[in-house]
């Protein structure tokens, strides 16, 4: 399976390079923000509890985001792998989801990040409020959503960068040159990850990969 989770500050650009990967790659798509809209459009519980939280700019409880997120992995057991846009977005969540992805028999290949200065990120996010509807796209709930970002989402990237899965690309520029730095960073993940599994395979019975026996 690939999987892949796209990191980054609101309006960082998740959303529009998620749509360039599905297409490419063919995975399923998980993105918590947009689950917790359709949950609130369709007037359900957890759509209920989490509807006042995103109309604040603050995170949604990482309870409530496990529900929504082991739903949609535990129905797609054949996917080719997953995009995850806007989740783990605490460290707690990137716990979770590492638990989850065991669970599936697999892992998470790489965190890439879009990085985008503040005062461009809120140019974005205001100009999107034009079109957006959203309720949060607002100035006053922008400042919200970047503070959450920097003191609970940040240290993400800190939990992926121990595991050597975390990876940073330049967010402003031309939509299809990002997208094909996104995506060189995908194609060099996975032909090491080859590498490693022809190494590993090839290493002969009673042997270690460093050619010493095993005793
Ligand atoms: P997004 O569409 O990703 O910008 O998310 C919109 C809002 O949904 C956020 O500001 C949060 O209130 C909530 N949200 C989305 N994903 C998560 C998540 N993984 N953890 C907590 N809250 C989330």
């Amino acid at each position: 399976m690939l999987n892949i989770a796209l990191f980054g500050p609101p309006g960082a650009g998740k959303g529009t390079q998620s749509k360039k990967l599905l297409e490419k790659y063919n995975l399923t798509y998980i993105s918590t923000g947009d689950m917790l809209r359709t949950e609130i459009a369709e007037g359900s519980d957890l759509g209920k509890k989490a509807k006042l939280i995103i109309e604040s700019g603050e995170l949604v409880d990482d309870e409530l985001i496990v529900q929504i997120i082991e739903k949609k992995i535990t129905t797609n057991p054949n996917s080719k792998g997953i995009l995850f846009d806007g989740f783990p977005r605490t460290v707690e969540q990137a716990y979770i989801l590492d638990g989850l992805m065991l669970k599936l028999d697999t892992s998470l290949n790489a965190m890439i990040n879009l990085e985008v200065p503040k005062k461009e990120l809120i140019n974005r996010l205001l100009l999107r409020a034009k079109t957006s509807g959203r309720v949060d796209d607002a100035l006053d709930v922008i400042k919200v959503r970047l503070e959450e970002y920097e003191n609970k989402t940040k240290p993400v990237a800190n939990f992926y960068a121990g595991k050597s899965k975390y990876f940073t690309v330049n967010g402003v520029g031309k939509i299809d040159c990002i997208f094909q730095k996104i995506v060189d960073i995908i194609e060099k993940n996975q032909r090491g990850s080859k590498n490693q599994y022809r190494v590993a395979s090839q290493t002969p019975i009673g042997k270690r990969s460093n050619g010493r026996p095993i005793n």
